[in-house]
């Protein structure tokens, strides 16, 4: 048994401040006291995407507002915590350093373990946050606006990549699609609203990557594509159908991707544990996440994705992942550095470099 452990997560890497408390209890239940998001979407929403120096001012205004609501509505004081978990990349490095930074400075004034987490653990511990209990190991489909990799997950900080995208991450596609169709930032969720009652067989889209027997993703092309068929479209109706086309078309590639990651792995490991879990903010997409249940049914896989409030950035899931850590015994001095690329999988990174694993820009 490990001690109980309350932490302060602060989660600044893109475009939302945020900041929760979250107990972990000896037996590993897990408890979320607060969550605060707020977004950044209005800031940024006349540039049409991300823009890092905006970012980076906007947090430092309201970083502290957020932590004091966020342990008030936990009805926690700092004296409450027994650690403090801060992201430290990957992500724009602006927004980052405001984040670590306040939470070395919690960590040092009230002598707390300060860890410095991995957005993409934060992510992939994200599915914990519900009510169901998930055990490693897990195939992790981790899907947000600047990452797209399948991923074995064996442990806390334990991650093998299995498969990543060569170009474009999922939501980054969903997200450059929609504004050729004239949507709204963030595309992502616009783009389902207007695919609802759409007609995904009028138009054909490419099947990327088609031949291919690895797990690697590609979206540019369905891009292109995409982007080509929009400026002849006349009706309401044609951008109804080419956004369902669209929808289809992603949700098809993670599912086909996912499908030869599980049979890789039931071939590999037959009697091992065959759990399924999709994460970041595409994991939010209704169709998306239908697909995927069913691939992980057909294979004989548990199907877990995150509540919906924590698909998409938040704290919480950065500080059950510094929860995690401290109960294993992990944590970081405060000369920890923001990184604004850091790979979950290093060893795999170093031989890809193609694959830019771990970057998070601006989501233009
Ligand atoms: P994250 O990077 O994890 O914060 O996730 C944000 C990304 O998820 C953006 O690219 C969004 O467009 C995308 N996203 C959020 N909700 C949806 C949705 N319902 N359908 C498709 N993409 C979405
Ligand atoms: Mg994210």
């Amino acid at each position: 048994m490990t001690p109980e452990h309350t932490v302060l997560g602060i989660e600044t890497s893109c475009d939302e401040t945020a900041a929760a408390v979250v107990r972990r209890r000896a037996d590993g239940g897990v408890e979320v006291l607060s969550s605060v998001v707020a977004s950044q979407v209005a800031e940024h929403a006349p540039f049409g995407g991300v823009v890092p120096e905006i970012a980076a001012r906007a947090h430092v205004e309201t970083i502290e507002a957020i932590v004091e609501r966020a342990l008030g509505e936990a009805g926690v004081s700092y004296g409450g915590l027994t650690g403090v978990a801060a992201t430290a990349g990957p992500g724009l490095v602006g927004g980052v350093m405001v984040g670590l930074s306040f939470g070395k400075a919690v960590a040092l004034a009230r002598d707390l373990p300060l860890v410095a987490v991995n957005h993409l653990e934060g992510h992939a511990v994200s599915a914990r946050l519900g009510a169901e209990r998930i055990d490693y190991p897990f195939l992790l489909l981790l899907v947000s606006g600047g990452h797209c990799q399948l991923l074995h997950v064996a442990g806390v900080g334990e991650a093998r990549r299995i498969g990543s995208t060569i170009d474009d991450a999922a939501g980054e596609a969903f997200d450059k699609i929609a504004k050729t169709l004239g949507l709204p930032y963030p595309g992502g969720p616009a783009l389902e609203a207007l695919a609802e009652g759409g007609d995904a067989t009028r138009f054909t889209l490419p099947r990327m990557l088609l031949g291919r027997k690895d797990c690697d993703f590609s979206f540019s092309g369905l891009k292109t594509a995409a982007a080509r068929l929009a400026e002849g479209l006349t009706t309401e109706a044609e951008r109804r159908d080419l956004a369902a086309a669209v929808q289809k078309a992603i949700a098809g590639q993670l599912a086909e991707k996912s499908d030869r990651a599980m049979k890789a792995q039931v071939q590999a490991h037959p009697k091992g544990a065959r759990r399924f879990v999709v994460a970041g903010g595409v994991a939010a997409n209704r169709a998306v996440r239908a697909r995927l249940q069913a691939v992980a049914e057909m294979n004989g896989f548990s199907f877990s994705a995150p509540p919906l409030a924590y698909c998409t950035d938040n704290a919480a899931m950065i500080a059950l992942a510094g929860a995690e850590r401290l109960a294993a015994g992990l944590s970081d001095t405060l000369d920890a550095v923001a990184r604004p690329r850091w790979p979950l999988d290093e060893a795999a990174a170093a031989a890809s470099p193609t694959h830019l694993p771990g970057r998070k820009g601006a989501k233009a």
